[in-house]
């Protein structure tokens, strides 16, 4: 594999991409909005630039590596890449289109992974005529420092891109861990409800925001509190998760606080939003 398509430049999609440069492979960023995708390469240079400042790369290897992004605005730059890894907003119906295009336009070799973070792989796969080359393959935030990477294996999905994709996660020097498709995977079947009980102690006046995170921190040596770590990943992301769980389930212990649903309602999705459950300048 050579070329990579990340689709979405958002916080994710523009980690993916900043992470597959690094690795030498040379990336299409795409995504619907130009402002998005510029903010995604403002993002990595500035990313680039401090690992400059810590004296981790030089200014030329800096320059090498976004050299290797170029930008895309139409899905049709998929024609000739070796793997799509897709990040756009958590939402099954835009992912299905997104997939049945992409089956139309990808060569046949190519693989389609998405970065969902709790959406079925296989009801992703289904919406294209290859679901044996379709995988899940979800990085964690903030993508350039985290480790893991669960790679999700949808009913269908062949052994040889299940390698295919493990090997290439080794070579972004992340740790793949193998999961089956299940509402959630693992990280945030077990996360997002943890964050969701937070939210409830909120709305239902246990503690404040600050002493609810404070008590996670100190009490359970968390490096950030379930509140901040919301507003870090995006209240919007959290609702489609809980949503995902709730519904796959079918089981009342994942339904989504009503206090996340206003603040999404409100457009208080947290830091990218400059407001969430805290606000920030
Ligand atoms: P984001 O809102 O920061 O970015 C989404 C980007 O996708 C935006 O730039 C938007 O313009 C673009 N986009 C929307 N529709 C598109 C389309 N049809 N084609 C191309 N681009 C399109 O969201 P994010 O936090 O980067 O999340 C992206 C995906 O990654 C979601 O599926 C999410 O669940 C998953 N994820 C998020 C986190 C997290 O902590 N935020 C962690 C792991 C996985």
């Amino acid at each position: 594999m050579k070329k990579v398509m990340v689709i979405g430049a958002g916080q994710m999609g523009s980690g993916i991409a900043q992470v597959c440069a690094q690795a030498g492979y040379a990336v299409l960023l795409n995504d619907i909005n130009e402002d998005s995708y510029d903010k995604g390469i403002q993002v990595i240079t500035k990313n680039l630039a401090r690992n400059v400042e810590k004296g981790r790369m030089t200014e030329e290897e800096k320059e090498a590596i976004l050299g290797r992004i170029s930008k895309s605005l139409d899905l049709q730059d998929a024609e000739n890449v070796d793997i799509v890894i897709e990040a756009a907003v958590e939402n099954m119906s835009i992912k299905r289109s997104i997939f049945s295009k992409l089956d139309e336009i990808a060569p046949a070799h190519a693989i389609l992974a998405s970065n969902t973070s709790s959406l079925p792989i296989t009801e992703i796969a289904a919406a294209t005529n290859r679901p044996e080359k379709v995988i899940g393959m979800h990085f964690m935030n903030p993508v350039p420092v985290m480790q893991l990477v669960e790679i999700i294996r949808g009913l269908a999905t062949a052994d040889e891109v299940y390698e295919a994709v493990e090997a290439m996660t080794r070579k972004l020097s992340k740790t793949p861990v193998e999961v089956n498709d299940f509402p959630g995977f693992v990280a945030n079947r077990v996360l997002m409800p943890m964050i969701n009980e937070a939210i409830y102690t909120l709305y239902e006046g246990v503690a404040t925001e600050e002493a609810i995170d404070e008590v996670m921190k100190l009490g359970m040596n968390h490096p950030m509190g379930p509140l901040q770590l919301a507003d870090f990943i995006g209240l919007d992301t959290c609702l489609y998760i809980m949503e995902t769980l709730y519904e796959g389930f079918g089981d009342s212990k994942y339904r989504p606080c009503p206090l996340l649903r206003k603040y999404v309602k409100a457009g208080w999705l947290g830091k990218k939003a400059g407001r969430g459950f805290y606000v920030y300048s």
